[in-house]
Protein backbone atom coordinates (compact mmCIF):
# COMPACT_ATOMS: atom_id res chain seq x y z
CA UNK A 1 0.00 0.00 0.00
CA UNK A 2 1.00 3.39 -0.95
CA UNK A 3 0.03 7.09 -0.20
CA UNK A 4 -1.87 9.20 -2.65
CA UNK A 5 0.29 11.93 -1.74
CA UNK A 6 3.94 11.95 -0.12
CA UNK A 7 3.27 12.00 3.62
CA UNK A 8 4.63 14.89 5.30
CA UNK A 9 8.03 15.17 7.42
CA UNK A 10 7.28 14.46 11.16
CA UNK A 11 7.46 17.74 13.13
CA UNK A 12 10.03 17.88 15.77
CA UNK A 13 11.99 19.39 18.14
CA UNK A 14 15.59 20.25 18.86
CA UNK A 15 17.32 18.12 21.76
CA UNK A 16 20.02 19.99 23.73
CA UNK A 17 23.46 18.79 23.26
CA UNK A 18 22.31 16.34 20.79
CA UNK A 19 22.08 15.95 16.87
CA UNK A 20 18.98 13.90 17.22
CA UNK A 21 15.43 16.13 17.14
CA UNK A 22 12.06 14.51 19.48
CA UNK A 23 8.94 13.93 17.28
CA UNK A 24 6.38 15.98 17.98
CA UNK A 25 2.76 13.81 17.98
CA UNK A 26 0.27 16.17 19.46
CA UNK A 27 0.38 19.36 21.31
CA UNK A 28 -1.73 19.96 24.21
CA UNK A 29 -1.79 23.24 26.43
CA UNK A 30 -3.10 24.11 29.72
CA UNK A 31 -5.15 27.44 30.04
CA UNK A 32 -4.89 29.32 33.60
CA UNK A 33 -2.23 27.24 35.01
CA UNK A 34 -1.16 30.51 37.36
CA UNK A 35 -3.44 32.27 39.93
CA UNK A 36 -2.24 35.70 39.00
CA UNK A 37 -2.65 34.92 35.40
CA UNK A 38 -6.18 34.29 36.01
CA UNK A 39 -7.10 36.94 37.44
CA UNK A 40 -5.26 39.08 34.74
CA UNK A 41 -7.44 37.45 32.35
CA UNK A 42 -10.75 38.21 34.24
CA UNK A 43 -11.34 34.79 36.20
CA UNK A 44 -11.13 33.53 39.47
CA UNK A 45 -8.76 30.11 39.81
CA UNK A 46 -9.97 28.71 42.54
CA UNK A 47 -13.62 28.66 41.32
CA UNK A 48 -12.40 27.73 37.49
CA UNK A 49 -10.00 24.82 37.28
CA UNK A 50 -7.29 24.77 34.90
CA UNK A 51 -8.74 23.39 31.33
CA UNK A 52 -7.11 22.28 28.00
CA UNK A 53 -6.97 23.29 24.18
CA UNK A 54 -4.73 21.75 21.69
CA UNK A 55 -2.16 23.40 18.53
CA UNK A 56 -1.87 21.41 15.64
CA UNK A 57 1.92 19.50 15.89
CA UNK A 58 3.45 21.18 13.12
CA UNK A 59 2.13 24.61 14.41
CA UNK A 60 5.92 23.83 16.34
CA UNK A 61 9.12 25.57 15.80
CA UNK A 62 12.49 25.51 17.07
CA UNK A 63 14.34 28.46 18.97
CA UNK A 64 16.29 31.07 17.17
CA UNK A 65 14.07 31.59 14.29
CA UNK A 66 12.51 34.74 12.85
CA UNK A 67 8.84 34.43 11.43
CA UNK A 68 6.37 36.47 9.75
CA UNK A 69 3.98 38.13 12.08
CA UNK A 70 0.90 36.15 12.07
CA UNK A 71 -1.67 37.02 9.54
CA UNK A 72 -5.77 37.94 10.61
CA UNK A 73 -4.18 39.63 13.55
CA UNK A 74 -2.86 43.14 15.26
CA UNK A 75 -2.48 41.98 18.73
CA UNK A 76 -0.06 38.76 18.82
CA UNK A 77 0.77 37.85 22.68
CA UNK A 78 3.21 35.95 24.19
CA UNK A 79 2.85 33.50 26.72
CA UNK A 80 6.08 32.02 28.49
CA UNK A 81 5.31 28.30 29.56
CA UNK A 82 7.41 25.32 30.70
CA UNK A 83 7.06 22.51 27.71
CA UNK A 84 6.75 18.55 28.72
CA UNK A 85 7.33 16.23 26.18
CA UNK A 86 6.10 12.71 26.87
CA UNK A 87 8.07 10.07 26.21
CA UNK A 88 5.61 7.00 27.06
CA UNK A 89 1.81 7.11 27.36
CA UNK A 90 -1.05 6.00 29.28
CA UNK A 91 -4.80 6.74 30.30
CA UNK A 92 -5.98 7.06 33.85
CA UNK A 93 -2.28 7.47 34.86
CA UNK A 94 -1.96 8.23 38.88
CA UNK A 95 -0.19 11.14 40.01
CA UNK A 96 2.52 9.16 41.92
CA UNK A 97 3.20 6.95 37.91
CA UNK A 98 2.98 10.38 36.17
CA UNK A 99 6.56 11.35 36.35
CA UNK A 100 7.59 8.19 34.81
CA UNK A 101 5.84 9.39 31.00
CA UNK A 102 8.02 12.49 31.29
CA UNK A 103 11.22 12.26 28.59
CA UNK A 104 12.54 15.75 28.90
CA UNK A 105 11.27 19.56 29.49
CA UNK A 106 11.59 22.95 26.98
CA UNK A 107 11.49 26.55 27.50
CA UNK A 108 8.28 27.49 25.26
CA UNK A 109 6.27 30.02 23.79
CA UNK A 110 2.56 29.79 23.47
CA UNK A 111 1.77 32.63 21.15
CA UNK A 112 -1.55 33.94 20.79
CA UNK A 113 -3.65 36.00 18.50
CA UNK A 114 -5.31 37.88 21.22
CA UNK A 115 -7.68 39.68 19.53
CA UNK A 116 -9.18 36.56 18.14
CA UNK A 117 -9.10 34.89 21.02
CA UNK A 118 -11.22 37.77 22.47
CA UNK A 119 -13.90 37.38 20.11
CA UNK A 120 -13.97 34.05 20.31
CA UNK A 121 -14.85 34.31 23.72
CA UNK A 122 -17.40 36.74 22.64
CA UNK A 123 -18.96 34.65 20.44
CA UNK A 124 -18.36 31.43 22.42
CA UNK A 125 -16.81 29.60 19.60
CA UNK A 126 -13.40 27.28 19.60
CA UNK A 127 -9.70 29.04 19.89
CA UNK A 128 -8.10 26.98 17.33
CA UNK A 129 -7.68 30.06 15.26
CA UNK A 130 -6.56 32.23 18.30
CA UNK A 131 -4.04 29.34 19.34
CA UNK A 132 -3.09 27.11 16.79
CA UNK A 133 -1.87 29.14 13.47
CA UNK A 134 1.77 28.52 11.85
CA UNK A 135 4.39 28.90 14.33
CA UNK A 136 2.67 29.55 17.43
CA UNK A 137 4.11 26.81 18.98
CA UNK A 138 7.83 28.20 20.06
CA UNK A 139 10.07 25.54 21.89
CA UNK A 140 13.57 25.87 23.07
CA UNK A 141 15.79 22.70 22.99
CA UNK A 142 14.46 19.80 25.17
CA UNK A 143 16.49 18.46 28.37
CA UNK A 144 16.25 15.06 29.30
CA UNK A 145 14.13 14.61 32.70
CA UNK A 146 16.95 12.08 33.89
CA UNK A 147 19.04 15.50 34.30
CA UNK A 148 16.56 16.52 36.57
CA UNK A 149 12.85 18.40 37.22
CA UNK A 150 13.32 22.13 36.71
CA UNK A 151 12.21 24.41 39.76
CA UNK A 152 12.81 28.36 39.46
CA UNK A 153 12.75 31.29 37.44
CA UNK A 154 10.17 31.35 34.26
CA UNK A 155 10.49 34.66 32.60
CA UNK A 156 9.75 36.82 29.17
CA UNK A 157 12.03 39.40 28.03
CA UNK A 158 10.76 41.66 24.53
CA UNK A 159 13.47 43.02 23.34
CA UNK A 160 15.58 42.83 26.59
CA UNK A 161 12.68 44.01 28.75
CA UNK A 162 11.14 41.97 31.66
CA UNK A 163 7.06 41.13 30.77
CA UNK A 164 6.70 37.88 32.97
CA UNK A 165 8.63 36.63 35.70
CA UNK A 166 7.22 34.02 38.07
CA UNK A 167 7.95 30.74 39.99
CA UNK A 168 7.02 27.51 38.44
CA UNK A 169 6.27 26.42 42.09
CA UNK A 170 2.86 28.75 41.43
CA UNK A 171 1.44 26.44 39.04
CA UNK A 172 -2.32 25.78 40.28
CA UNK A 173 -1.37 22.12 38.72
CA UNK A 174 1.91 20.28 38.97
CA UNK A 175 3.10 19.01 36.10
CA UNK A 176 2.26 15.70 37.12
CA UNK A 177 -1.23 16.67 38.30
CA UNK A 178 -1.50 17.99 34.86
CA UNK A 179 -0.65 14.67 33.41
CA UNK A 180 -2.86 13.57 35.32
CA UNK A 181 -5.88 14.91 34.08
CA UNK A 182 -5.83 15.15 30.47
CA UNK A 183 -4.96 11.39 30.83
CA UNK A 184 -8.43 11.14 31.45
CA UNK A 185 -9.25 13.23 28.59
CA UNK A 186 -7.19 11.41 26.07
CA UNK A 187 -4.88 8.33 26.07
CA UNK A 188 -1.69 9.91 26.12
CA UNK A 189 0.73 9.11 23.73
CA UNK A 190 5.03 9.54 23.19
CA UNK A 191 5.81 12.24 21.39
CA UNK A 192 3.06 14.25 23.07
CA UNK A 193 3.98 17.88 24.31
CA UNK A 194 2.37 19.84 26.91
CA UNK A 195 2.70 23.45 27.00
CA UNK A 196 1.82 23.90 31.23
CA UNK A 197 0.01 27.32 31.27
CA UNK A 198 1.68 31.35 31.73
CA UNK A 199 2.13 33.04 34.52
CA UNK A 200 0.55 36.82 34.56
CA UNK A 201 2.51 39.58 32.44
CA UNK A 202 1.14 38.56 28.94
CA UNK A 203 1.78 41.00 26.12
CA UNK A 204 2.20 42.13 22.85
CA UNK A 205 5.17 41.55 20.45
CA UNK A 206 5.45 43.86 17.42
CA UNK A 207 6.90 43.54 14.32
CA UNK A 208 10.90 43.48 14.33
CA UNK A 209 11.44 42.59 18.07
CA UNK A 210 12.52 39.66 19.84
CA UNK A 211 10.65 37.55 22.31
CA UNK A 212 12.98 34.99 24.72
CA UNK A 213 11.46 32.94 26.97
CA UNK A 214 13.63 31.83 30.28
CA UNK A 215 13.55 28.97 32.86
CA UNK A 216 16.38 28.67 35.20
CA UNK A 217 18.03 25.39 33.74
CA UNK A 218 16.97 25.18 30.40
CA UNK A 219 18.03 26.71 27.32
CA UNK A 220 15.83 29.82 25.86
CA UNK A 221 13.01 29.61 23.57
CA UNK A 222 13.48 32.86 21.72
CA UNK A 223 11.52 33.96 18.37
CA UNK A 224 12.16 37.49 16.10
CA UNK A 225 8.87 38.56 14.41
CA UNK A 226 8.72 40.11 11.30
MN1 LIG B 1 -0.88 29.40 27.18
Amino acid sequence: MGFVLKPAALPSVAVENSTDRFAVRRIFCVGRNYAEHAREMGHDPDAEPPFFFNKPADAVIDSGHTIPYPAATIELHHEAELVVALGAGGAFVSTDKAKALIWGYAAGNDLTRRDLQAEAKAARRPWDMAKGFDNSAVVGPLRPAVLGKPSGRIRCLVDGKLTQDADLGEMIWSVAGIIGHLSRLVTLQPGDLIFTGTPAGIGPIARGQLCEVQIDGLQPASVRLV
